[in-house]
Formats: structure tokens, sequence, C-alpha cells
């Protein structure tokens, strides 16, 4: 092994709620941008025809039980917080009751955004890489087991942070559902085991503050408390 092989890359695994290990590689994360109306509507967004995809890579990947790091220099980082879908087959343009049986479990994500490095990025019109696919930029819950998705499953999730709540999502409420995200995303991305969907955030994003305490709950299914530390 080489020195220079980030220690992240090589500690995180995805887990389940039991604290085993899941034996799917960690593999990209594939993201979904304006899928809650009332997050358009904060950020003044215009609504997306096709739903907009952006990714990050597998080294944006950390576990969120340990301290979020989030970068101290480069302006306000806001906390995101998504379901998280963990695909177990190798999709391409899948319909989504192909995709169905293909999703393994689910999680919470934060999509952690460098908010005025991303405001910069799209005045001058370039991709948000920078400002959203950094090193730690990904922090995930361990997952819970479903083994297959339909329709009529969804998830209610919170995020609290100082005992605050900030942020309340279900997933009932997405533009574009769960399912048909997956079959959306294969038609122009294969999807690998181990691959994660990030399906969008619901309003109440903002600065996080190192020393803050977070929250992330999926009812019923997973309680996660964290820092936030500087990087
Ligand atoms: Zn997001």
């Amino acid at each position: 092994m080489f020195a220079s092989e980030s220690a992240q890359r090589v500690s995180y695994r995805h887990n389940d709620q039991h604290g085993q290990a899941i034996g799917l590689p960690v593999g990209k994360v594939v993201c979904v941008g304006r899928n809650y109306m009332d997050h358009i509507q904060e950020m003044s967004n215009q609504v997306s025809e096709v739903p907009l995809l952006f990714m990050k890579p597998s080294t944006a990947v950390v576990d969120m039980r340990e301290p979020v790091a989030v970068p101290t220099i480069q302006g306000e980082c806001h906390n995101e917080l998504e379901v998280a879908v963990l695909i177990a087959a190798k999709l391409t343009k899948v319909t989504p009751e192909q995709a169905s049986k293909a999703v393994y479990a689910i999680g919470l994500g934060l999509d952690l955004t460098l908010r005025d490095e991303q405001s910069r990025l799209k005045e001058i019109g370039q991709p948000w890489e920078r400002a959203k696919s950094f090193d730690g930029s990904c922090p995930l819950s361990p997952f819970v087991l479903v083994n297959s998705l339909s329709n009529n499953d969804h998830f209610v999730f919170q995020l609290h942070i100082n005992e605050q709540l900030v942020q309340s999502g279900d997933t009932n409420l997405m533009l574009t559902p769960i399912l048909q995200l997956i079959s959306e995303i294969s038609h122009h991305f294969t999807l690998l085991p181990g691959d994660v969907i990030l399906t969008g955030t619901p309003k109440g994003v903002g600065p996080l503050h190192v020393g803050d305490k977070i929250t992330a709950v999926l009812e019923g299914h997973l309680s996660i408390s964290t820092r936030v530390s500087s990087q």
C-alpha cells in the first residue's frame, strides 16, 4: 500500500445499523439537486425539468458517526441532510421496477456544500465539484437493510443542530421519487454495487460552525449524533 493512499478511503466501510460491515465496496455517490420544492424556494432556484445530477467520488465518503470535518477557510459550509440509498446491483438503463430490486439499504447522508464557493462557480458557469466533492464532503450514516423498495415505502427524516430542529423531510414530497430517480440516473451513468444515491435536501440549509452538535434522524430507524470539527 502506498503511503499517499488516503486514510479515510482505507477506513470507511458501509455499515448496517447493528454495526456490522456490509460486504459492498465504496463506490461513487450520485446526488440530485432541487428535488424538494421548499428547498428550491429557499434558494430562489428554478425547478429543473429533468433531475439535476452531480457526483461525489468515493474519496468524499466518511462515516457520519465520526466528527464532521468542514473546510473552514473557504467560506460557509452548509448542511444538506438527505436520504441515502445503497445500491447492490449493476444498473444500466433500468426501469423503476428493475431498480426496486437493486436497493439494498437506506440511510442518511450529508451533502456538505461550500455555499460561497458554489455561488462563485454558478456565477462563472463552472461545475460544482469544488464546492461539493471535496474530501469528507459526504458523511454517511449506517444503513438499514431493506432488500427491495416499493413506491409505497417512504421515509421521514430530521436534522437537529445544537438541539434545534433545522431540517424536516419526507420522501413522499420528492419531485422525482426514489425509484424513478435511480432509473433516470442509470440511463446516464451505470450504477455499480456499493454506489450510493443522495436523493436531495428539503429546506433548512445553513452554515455549520466548528463545535456544533448535529443529530440526524431517520424516523423509526436511526439517530446519529456527531460534532462539527475543522479540516
Ligand atoms: Zn444536496
